[in-house]
């Protein structure tokens, strides 16, 4: 086992791996930018290191800074948290170049899994059920238009270096197509530096569910059942449970064995989440994230797991602690993510913290790195905090939400916490009746009716 780990992140995930390190006995090392000295991770790490100035691409994206950081406190290994340099390839080869330990997946399956072309192709040659769409890359517009009706109308063109929801275009007639097409491409190339679109069927009420898989690297896998993802505004999630509502046991088990069966052919190693869009009983494969999810703490409240601290084990070469057989779900669990963001317009507020106040009792998980006073720099990602609660069932859950809600303060700054308030009115979100769009139509509405 390792005896120092690195975390190359910051806010509630930096803490998130920093407590799981310290329950293992492992000394951890944070990064920080010049921004964020005060911040909760560096009070909490054993050590950390300034890395550069507030900008992510010279402080927390800066691979040699990081690896300097490494080389200057004899850290063993690397968590890069999710988001920044969690799915680089590139960094995952520089980490092994210098005798370092990446903690996550090989730079080979997050080359593949980063591409959403390969992915998909990677993912049906293993079995796993996709949506229906193009071969591969569309190369120009009238080979997008044939398909189109081919394929018949609403169609969705994605860049395949896309993520966080940029990149995503929606042709719901021909008509659209060209416009649909040409800003796919144009985002790909701006976010991205990849210009290589792909064509999909686009499913007019999904639901978004994903499977959690982890690996060993030696040829066992399993899966930790599914989360709920569909409540979204642009793409992005804002409310996750696990189970999911419209899933049944059965389903469950089918398409937890094709993921697991998939991860074990590939030996992959650590947390994956593998996500797919859910109608008609049908599940369709749109993209696998090689590294630990904002949402990972609904799964590890329904099977008891601590995932990181798999990772971390894994990692250092041993086995999982837990085999499929082990791996039951006690009832039922939520999380929203608190964001520092002004509603209706979601934009982002960031500022000091007069004061906060964490909620407590049965079943309830406060991730967050905020404290009283604290300034949340503008520089970063709004989320500032995520509420989990668990309960025995669905509807006990919920009413633990609604209580936690009640506890909590966050004082100073904008929130997303009434969001959740209005939700919880919703009878929708209380019988489990919604899909990928059913958020965005209730904001619109919200609008209208102010
Ligand atoms: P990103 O990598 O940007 O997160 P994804 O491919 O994971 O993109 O898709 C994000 C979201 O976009 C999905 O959860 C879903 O809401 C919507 N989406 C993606 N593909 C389709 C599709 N074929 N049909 C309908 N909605 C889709």
């Amino acid at each position: 086992m390792f005896n120092k780990i690195l975390v190359a992140n910051r806010g509630e995930i930096a803490l998130r791996v920093i407590r799981a390190a310290r329950e293992m006995g492992i000394a951890s090392v944070a990064v920080h930018s010049t921004a964020d000295s005060d911040a909760m991770h560096v009070r909490m790490a054993d050590e950390s290191v300034c890395v550069g100035p507030p900008s992510s691409a010279q402080s927390y994206l800066s691979i040699p800074s990081i690896i300097a950081a490494c080389e200057i406190t004899g850290a063993e290994a690397i968590h890069p948290g999710y988001g920044f340099l969690s799915e680089n390839a590139a960094f995952v080869q520089v980490i092994e170049d210098h005798g370092l330990t990446f903690i996550g997946p090989t730079a080979e399956h997050i080359r593949v899994m980063g591409d959403k072309i390969t992915a998909k192709e990677t993912m049906r040659k293993l079995g796993v059920p996709c949506v229906p769409g193009s071969d591969g890359g569309v190369a120009n517009l009238a080979d997008a238009r044939a398909l189109g009706e081919e394929m018949g109308y609403p169609v969705i063109i994605k860049a395949t270096a896309g993520g966080g929801g940029k990149g995503m275009k929606v042709a719901q007639t021909a008509a659209d197509m060209e416009r649909a097409f040409q800003t796919a491409r144009a985002e790909g190339q701006s976010n991205f530096g990849n210009d290589e679109v792909y064509i999909e069927k686009y499913l007019t009420t999904p639901r978004h569910i994903e499977i959690q898989v982890f690996g060993d690297g030696k040829g066992r896998a399993v899966h930790l059942g599914e989360r709920d993802c569909s409540l979204q505004r642009r793409h992005q999630k804002v409310f996750e449970e696990a189970p999911g509502p419209a899933i049944t046991a059965e389903e469950r088990a089918r398409i937890g064995k094709v993921c697991a069966d998939a991860m074990a052919d590939i030996n992959y190693i650590g947390a994956g989440t593998i996500e797919f869009l859910y109608e008609d009983g049908e599940f369709y494969f749109i993209e696998m994230n090689t590294r630990l999810q904002v949402e990972h703490p609904v799964t590890e409240a329904i099977f008891g797991v601590d995932l990181v601290r798999e990772q971390i084990r894994v990692a250092s070469g041993m086995d999982m602690s837990f085999v499929q057989e082990d791996l039951h779900i006690n009832g039922h669990a939520i999380e929203v993510r608190i964001n520092a963001e002004k509603l209706p317009n979601f934009s982002p507020c960031p500022g000091r913290i007069t004061q906060y106040h964490a909620p407590g009792g049965l079943g309830v998980r406060m991730d967050s790195a905020l404290y009283d006073g604290y300034s949340i720099p503008p520089y970063y990602d709004s989320l500032i905090g995520k509420l989990i609660v668990h309960g025995r069932d669905r509807p006990e859950a919920l009413a633990r939400l609604n209580r936690a809600l009640g506890e909590l303060i966050v004082d100073g700054v904008d929130t997303t916490i009434p969001l959740f308030d209005a939700l919880l009115q919703e009878k929708d979100i209380h019988t489990g009746e919604y899909n990928i769009h059913w958020l965005e139509h209730w904001l619109e509405n919200l609008s209208a009716d102010a």
